[in-house]
């Protein structure tokens, strides 16, 4: 029994290590782990204005509504899925869009983590997907992040895992769950390297579902792709 169990260990590992190490040199653990991605970029290490973060539901503000996030991600669109090295990546010909402060924010791929990398009251999701999307005139980028818990099979998530290195059809707004006028927002940074600040994070507080068999097969690909919650600093998070 304990060699078998030595075995499976050894199997895992070695997963670990070749996603972190096919082209990029960050990756999750070891020398090029999270506390050394300053190496890869000083902002990793000296911003004040990271993520992920811890959020105490208690401890947030109400929304500037100003800020408010009006979602237009309705899009029948082809996209590349990709296994890019840090995660299952979707990259749409043609994204949805969001609308914030006035700007749109065009949606440029979504992939995906094996755990949340955002803990509320210290605790990760099942899985994320981040939608990461960017006004086309500031460069400016915002993410939305859809929490998963273990439950119903999402079919969308069964059309991207069977078809890495391939194309899909998607609607990106499959990826939503219904409720999606309650959110957390705060502004961040990128959770991989160079972790650029200046991020609009909306968390969405309804999670949707994937089976348990889904979540087992994205962490065949990667279990340990979060970085660690950062510093929250000065910074307020707001709560609609
Ligand atoms: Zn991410």
């Amino acid at each position: 029994m304990k060699i078998l169990l030595a075995l499976g260990a050894v199997a895992l590992l070695s997963v670990g290590a070749m996603a972190s190490e096919h082209g990029k040199h960050w990756g999750y653990e070891g020398h090029s782990g999270p506390t050394n991605w300053k190496e890869f970029s000083k902002t990793c290490g000296t911003g004040h204005a990271q993520s992920p973060i811890n959020i105490i539901p208690g401890k947030t503000v109400s929304m500037n509504h100003q800020y408010d996030l009006d979602l237009s991600e309705d899009v029948h669109t082809e996209a590349k899925v990709i296994d890019n090295g840090h995660s299952i990546k979707v990259t749409p010909a043609q994204g949805g869009t969001i609308t914030l402060h006035g700007e749109k924010f065009k949606l440029l791929q979504f992939h995906f983590h094996g755990k949340s990398e955002h803990t509320i009251n210290g605790k990760r999701y099942d899985m994320v997907a981040h939608m990461v999307h960017q006004n086309p005139k500031t460069k400016q980028l915002a993410v939305v992040a859809v929490f998963f818990v273990e439950g119903k099979n999402n079919p969308m998530l069964d059309n991207i895992l069977g078809n890495i290195g391939g194309e899909i059809r998607v609607d990106p707004q499959d990826l939503l769950p219904d409720d999606t006028a309650h959110y957390y927002h705060y502004v961040g940074s990128l959770t991989t390297p160079p972790c650029s600040e200046n991020v609009q994070w909306y968390l969405l507080k309804t999670p949707q579902t994937a089976s348990k068999e889904q979540i087992e097969a994205f962490r065949k690909y990667y279990v340990d792709n979060e970085r660690p919650v950062q510093e929250l600093h000065d910074r307020k998070i707001e709560s609609k």
